[in-house]
């Protein structure tokens, strides 16, 4: 037998005795998962090479050799605690997890630091059977030249402003020194190629070029209330294809709906007894949340004091591995929003609770470690079990507990593609809203940096493996080491090989997709479904990176454009919108701009006069400015304008249903402008930044408030003007990482 099929054998061996492991340690899947054949779904990468130790204690101990030599670790390493890592794909399509892919590009060459002595050893590892055996070899280079891999010619280090990086700069900072690029941690007076910010786009102001990665208005855009709002929105439009969102409610202003939906539920089968979970709206890490069965048991504070938060169905049934209830912390990149080029991490961590789960009871209902996954919680239970392992403890490998739960049986390729369905439904869900903060930041024909952005995706696995989203983090937490209490009372940041493991190859990836030198022609933007074939790993790779492992992070859009494309509806919406926003830098249609969006798009008529497009307006702004807690512009945001826009469509189109109605109003509206604008193809989704032409009456009415308007209209139509001529940068209303 070839040593290929002995190590194959071996791993499937090992996979076996996860397996009994699991069972006996109680992975709770039974009666709830579709037991499939899991040695062929998780079958390693034969190319790749894993140190095998005698038992899973073995690979810890590599792991922490890695761990305690931190600054000094090439990607390598990395691998010698054996990681696989899953290759992520849609159901139905090949799923193959590669086991290691990323191991030994250089013809099986390995780097191992020994622990205490400082030295670092450079060899090619063989795995005989259980032990791993160093051999000597040649220098580096002459081996990578042997092998073939030769460095292109050099060119002028990639330089990164890394001065706002706040607690993310360690790890930003061994990426850097992985991809021999320049640092300047004081910044730097000359432009840089990318600009890291901790926080916010806004952390350094007045960037004009270069990358920086931060959207402007994601963090607005992923607060609690307004996720909520925008996947419901999604809800209305696909129930179906948005059920991975738990019902919610926005508080205080839909209080009354949900006490009288939940007393309805209780009456109409009273053995049901739900449970609910309340988070405050500019919460993280738990602060604030609490578990409640009935709305009388809600905290409020009454009248305008009133705190804003969103009550959730609480899910009671999650999936639980050693009893213990814990959820997956997936790392995304949003590498573009035009065209949209969506990437998802194949390694994530999973955040175990330290107290066995039971099923909520009156008496548990304040159990936080029970509850609750939040790292930031749990680690201060006595309970909480650091570990240098990637697959025990209390926080662990995405992979890790992937591979146990594959061993089990679960159909884990069948888990990944759900979670990508659900990553790229929440991304075209966000997308609309971060549009129109993104014109307003950087209006078109404005100098500005392109955005890129990490997006920490918190999602739950239900006991029937159905994942759930729970929220998502604009300013996920890239800390590489973590609090230890190293005696009573003090505490100390120490190193966590496995945030380490995962995060640095996040940001190096994330900097490796976006270097400037790598840049590749535009894609043409998606139509109609079309499947735009393009194989990200091979396009994006520069030659120059030869001596680094493949991609960490794998392009799932516009690879799956065909299965999404027609969930970009309130896209299309938010692109009329922006058109119709005319004046650069403005989140809010004034009530001229929507007088001139229903005339442009003829949407009036005898039956539908200028007067009722009035009303519509004040009636929807009027609402939504109660709603929305930052009113400080008046007029109409987006979430306002497509209910209005619905609205339209279900007066227009009253027999279809309702997707239906909003896709012909669309095509009406996009129709009517392409007539008049002579611009090829309005109803693809393009590009904010090169549409919002302002027409001829939208100008006017816009330079010229006064017009013969309504009083209340003029008002606003004169706000309009006055915000247009003062725009500033919207302040920051979070600071936080999570
Ligand atoms: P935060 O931003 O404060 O971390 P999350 O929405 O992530 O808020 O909720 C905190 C924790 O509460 C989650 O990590 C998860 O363990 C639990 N949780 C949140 N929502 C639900 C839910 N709908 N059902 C069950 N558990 C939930």
């Amino acid at each position: 037998m070839s040593d290929h099929y002995v190590k194959v054998k071996v791993q499937l061996e090992q996979m076996k005795s996860f397996g009994e492991d699991a069972e006996k340690e109680g992975v709770d899947t039974e009666g709830q998962v579709s037991v499939s054949s899991p040695p062929a779904s998780v079958s390693p990468d034969p190319s790749s090479l894993t140190i095998t130790g005698r038992d899973a204690s073995n690979s810890s101990i590599t792991c922490k050799q890695r761990g305690k030599s931190r600054s000094k670790m090439g990607k390598d390493d990395k691998n010698s605690c054996g990681k696989h890592i899953p290759d992520l794909s849609l159901h139905g399509s090949v799923i193959s997890p590669h086991v290691g892919r990323n191991l030994n590009r250089l013809g099986h060459e390995r780097t191992l630091h020994i622990k205490g002595t400082g030295k670092i050893l450079q060899g090619k590892s063989e795995n005989n059977g259980n032990y791993v055996t160093i051999h000597s070899s040649k220098n580096i280079q002459e081996a990578r030249h042997e092998d073939g891999f030769k460095l292109a010619r050099r060119r002028r280090p990639v330089t990164v402003d890394t001065a706002k990086a706040k607690t993310s700069l360690e790890a930003l900072k061994l990426s850097i020194k992985q991809l021999k690029w320049k640092e300047f941690p004081l910044g730097r007076r000359a432009a840089c190629d990318i600009y890291w910010h901790g926080v916010s786009f806004h952390d350094n102001e007045n960037i004009v070029s270069g990358q920086v990665n931060k959207f402007p208005g994601m963090i607005e855009m992923l607060r609690k209330i307004n996720m909520s709002r925008a996947v419901r929105t999604m809800q209305e439009l696909f129930p179906e294809e948005y059920d991975f969102y738990p019902r919610s409610w926005i508080l205080p202003e839909e209080y009354q709906q949900f006490s009288t939906q939940i007393r309805m539920v209780k009456e109409n089968d009273a053995t049901l007894n739900p449970t609910f979970i309340v988070k405050p709206d500019g919460g993280s890490q738990g602060d604030g949340i609490y578990l409640i069965r009935d709305p009388s048991d809600l905290k409020l504070m009454p009248g305008s004091q009133a705190k804003q938060a969103v009550v959730q169905e609480y899910i009671h049934k999650p999936l639980l591995i050693d009893k213990l209830k814990f959820d997956i912390r997936l790392y995304v990149l949003i590498k573009s929003m035009e065209p949209l080029e969506i990437y998802i991490a194949k390694e994530g961590l999973t955040r175990f609770c330290t107290e066995p789960y039971q099923e909520p009871s009156q008496k548990n209902l304040s159990h936080v470690f029970m509850h609750l996954t939040n790292y930031s919680l749990n680690v201060h239970s006595g309970n909480f079990v650091h570990s240098d392992s990637q697959s025990t403890g209390s926080k662990r490998t995405l992979s890790s507990v992937l591979y146990r739960l594959a061993a089990k049986g679960v159909d884990i390729k069948k888990v990944w593609s759900d979670i990508i369905a659900l990553v790229i439904k929440t991304v075209i869900a966000v997308v609309p809203e971060l549009k129109v903060y993104y014109q307003a930041d950087i209006p078109p024909g404005k100098p500005g940096p392109t955005c890129f952005q990490i997006l920490g995706f918190d999602i739950l696995l239900m006991k029937n493996l159905k994942p759930v989203l729970l929220e998502v983090n604009s300013n996920p937490s890239m800390r590489i080491e973590h609090e230890q209490e190293v005696s009573p009372g003090v505490f100390e940041y120490v190193p966590s090989p496995v945030d380490e493991e995962v995060k640095v190859s996040v940001i190096r990836d994330t900097l490796r997709l976006m270097d400037p030198g790598n840049k590749k022609p535009s894609i043409s933007h998606p139509r109609g479904g079309e499947e735009i074939p393009m194989e990200a790993e091979t396009q994006e790779r520069s030659q120059d990176e030869g001596a680094l492992p493949s991609l960490c992070l794998k392009q799932v859009y516009p690879k799956y454009t065909k299965q999404f494309n027609y969930l970009r509806l309130v896209e299309r919406i938010a692109v009329l919108f922006i058109r119709f926003l005319g004046v650069k830098g403005n989140m809010r249609l004034g009530p001229t701009a929507f007088r001139t969006f229903i005339r442009t798009c003829k949407l009036s008529n005898s039956n539908f006069t200028m007067a009722s497009v009035d009303i519509l307006y004040i009636d929807i702004t009027r609402r939504w400015s109660g709603a929305v807690a930052d009113s400080r512009e008046a007029g109409m945001g987006l979430q306002a304008f497509v209910e209005a826009f619905f609205h339209l469509a279900g007066r227009r189109f009253k027999s279809l249903a309702m997707r239906e109605q909003v896709a012909s109003l669309l095509e009406l509206c996009e129709a009517q402008l392409e007539s008049q604008s002579g611009v090829e193809d309005r109803r693809s989704v393009s590009c904010s930044r090169a549409l919002p032409r302002a027409n001829k009456t939208q100008t006017l009415g816009l330079t010229n408030p006064q017009l013969n308007s309504p009083a209340p209209l003029r008002r606003a139509a004169s706000q309009d003007y006055r915000l247009h001529q003062r725009l500033k940068p919207r302040t920051l209303r979070a600071n936080v990482e999570n």
